[in-house]
C-alpha cells in the first residue's frame, strides 16, 4: 500500500501532530516538519558550512535521519507527490510519549553524529 502523506500510528493523523519528531524528503534532504525539524536543519546546514558534509552530503543526510530513527518509536514512508515524474519519497518519524517530545530533541541536537 502506497501513502501519499505521513501518518501517525499514535493518533492517526496525516498531519504534523503532537508526535511527530520529523518529516523529511529523502530526495530533496529538506525537512518539512517535527519537533526536530530545526535542530536538524541546523546540524545538516552547518555541516555544509564547516565542510563536513562536502564529500557526500546524501550520505550525511541519512545518517542525521538514522539519529532520528534511533530516537524514534515508530516511522513510516509516503510518496510526495511532486507532480508527473518528480515524485519522492518521505519518511515520518513518530514518537508515542508526547511528553518526550523535548527530551528527545535536545537529546538530538547535543549528540555529536559526526564523532560515530
Ligand atoms: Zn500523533
Amino acid at each position: 500500500m502506497t501513502r501519499y502523506a505521513p501518518y501517525c500510528p499514535f493518533c492517526k493523523s496525516y498531519d504534523v501532530c503532537e508526535h511527530t519528531l520529523l518529516i523529511v524528503d529523502m530526495h530533496w534532504q529538506s525537512t518539512e516538519g517535527g519537533a526536530l525539524a530545526e535542530s536538524f536543519h541546523e546540524k545538516f546546514e552547518n555541516a555544509s558550512i564547516e565542510g563536513v558534509s562536502a564529500l557526500d552530503p546524501i550520505e550525511y543526510f541519512r545518517d542525521l535521519v538514522r539519529e532520528v530513527s534511533e530516537l524514534s518509536d515508530a516511522e513510516c514512508e509516503f510518496v510526495n507527490e511532486g507532480g508527473p515524474g518528480n515524485s519522492t519519497l518521505g519518511k515520518a518519524f513518530y514518537t508515542s510519549d508526547p511528553k518526550q517530545v523535548f527530551l528527545l530533541s535536545e537529546k538530538f541536537r547535543d549528540e555529536p553524529t559526526l564523532s560515530k
